[in-house]
């Protein structure tokens, strides 16, 4: 094989592989590789896969079938979740040129720029250790850049590969993640997304999360700081406060609760109850009333009645949730809970998904009309048949009229009516 002149990266499952995926793009341009859509014919193709579901695996085998039907010469890399549980079955696939696990999954651009004579496996295991990312995470295609500042978790929910996949907790070095931060935000990001597995656990040295959206707060020139998403006991009360004060912190949560019901919750080993998490809860919105809170949850977890369910849709109805995303349970290689024998017909978990599905739609419905007539500072994105969207701090998306360009913009915006999905506004002339 000759060395390559044009690469694709692919993408698959959660911002943490979005945040890599950007950092490989920076690497192959400083390189000299020209990144190309699936279109070009590239040389290579890299596809940075997700295991978090069944349906994740099946994705990267379809995937992988479509990019050897298009381009049938090319060459592909596997990387990150899937290769590092998968690897011997990614291996065999047509056309898979490299499969390298999550702890090298960095070093691919250097790897595709050497001939290789057979299928190169690199999956070695994930030690504990800081690391950095030399490469900045500068996404020229969106106005907010994920930094990611860790990695792996030590948590070990029942249900969950993650850390198989992803190895134990470790976090950036506190100075790079720093020196991150600026240089994306003088590459023009205004908005940064704090991205981990779980970033609630960040530890440097003495320097724990509060410590780093502190610091990260000061940068000049940075808008909005947002958490992706943090596991429940992890919230140091700081960070509430932070959010309640003047700063670039959003007023936005994504806590995820996962099942309503103590019963669940010990099945599934999360290290929380119901009324510690209702409390925390309601703390913080007492002390941030506009917050955003979002939440994960999944149905049909081996032994959750009908009567188990109900106790979770009712919770969940209870709590001022601006959404929730809904999992159906998933059984994964290597997660315990696969050995639970109280299984959960497929069709019943469907028809619970929709139940909570609905009540999401609803709830974001009534967050979204309790703002309607205020004026709000959007930071806007992209623009579709003459309407440009953005996001709230608080996480909701606001759709306007303009003939202008309002790209990464940070703008206020008077909220006048729902639209279906989409909050509409005007922005207000200054
Ligand atoms: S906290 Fe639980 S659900 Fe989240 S990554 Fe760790 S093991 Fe998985």
């Amino acid at each position: 094989m000759t060395l390559p002149t044009s690469v694709a990266l692919y993408n698959q499952g959660c911002r943490l592989n979005q945040a890599e995926t950007a950092t490989l793009e920076q690497q192959l341009i400083t390189q000299g590789i020209q990144v190309v859509d699936m279109h070009a014919h590239p040389e290579v193709v890299i596809v940075n896969t997700c295991t978090v579901t069944e349906n994740g695996d099946a994705d990267t085998r379809r995937l992988v079938s479509k990019i050897v039907r298009d381009n049938p010469k090319c060459s592909i890399a596997l990387i990150g979740c899937q290769a590092q549980i998968l690897k011997d079955q990614l291996l065999k696939l047509p056309n898979v040129k490299w499969v390298v696990g999550n702890a090298n999954k960095l070093t691919i651009t250097d790897l595709i720029q050497q001939p290789v004579d057979q299928p190169q496996l690199v999956v070695p295991k994930i030690e504990r250790q800081s690391f950095v990312v030399e490469t900045a995470a500068i996404d020229l295609r969106h106005t907010r850049a994920n930094l990611k500042v860790q990695d792996g978790c030590d948590f070990y929910c029942s249900f969950c590969v993650i850390p198989f996949a992803r190895g134990p907790a470790r976090s950036r070095v506190f100075e790079d993640a720093i020196r991150d931060a600026v240089h994306l935000v003088s590459a023009g990001h205004r908005e940064l997304v704090l991205t981990g597995i779980n970033v609630g656990t960040y530890a440097d040295g003495s320097k724990r999360f509060p410590d780093l959206i502190d610091t990260l707060c000061r940068i000049d020139g940075l808008k909005r700081l947002r958490i992706s998403s943090i596991e429940p006991t992890t919230v140091d009360w700081n960070i509430i406060e932070l959010m309640a004060a003047e700063n670039p912190l959003c007023q936005y949560l994504h806590l995820p609760i996962q099942s309503g019901t103590d019963d669940i919750l010990e099945r599934m080993s999360r290290k929380y109850s119901v009324a510690e998490y209702v409390s925390f809860v309601n703390r913080a919105v007492q002390l941030v009333p506009d917050i955003g809170l979002g939440t994960d949850v999944i149905v049909g977890f081996p032994g959750e009645t009908d009567q188990l369910f109900n106790q979770t849709a009712e919770l969940l109805d209870s709590l001022p949730f601006s959404y929730f995303h809904v999992f159906s349970y998933s059984e994964r290689l290597y997660a315990r809970s696969s050995k639970q024998t109280d299984k959960i017909s497929p069709a019943e978990i469907h028809r619970r998904s929709k139940v909570l599905r609905d009540m999401s739609q609803r709830k974001k419905s009534a967050f979204m009309t309790r703002h309607i007539g205020r004026e709000v500072l959007v930071l806007f994105e992209s623009e579709k048949r003459g309407w440009w969207t953005g996001l709230t701090e608080n996480y909701i998306r606001v759709s306007v009229p303009s003939t202008e360009t309002l790209e990464n913009q940070l703008l206020p915006v008077v909220l006048t009516q729902i639209e279906g999905d989409r909050m509409i506004g005007s922005v207000v002339k200054q």
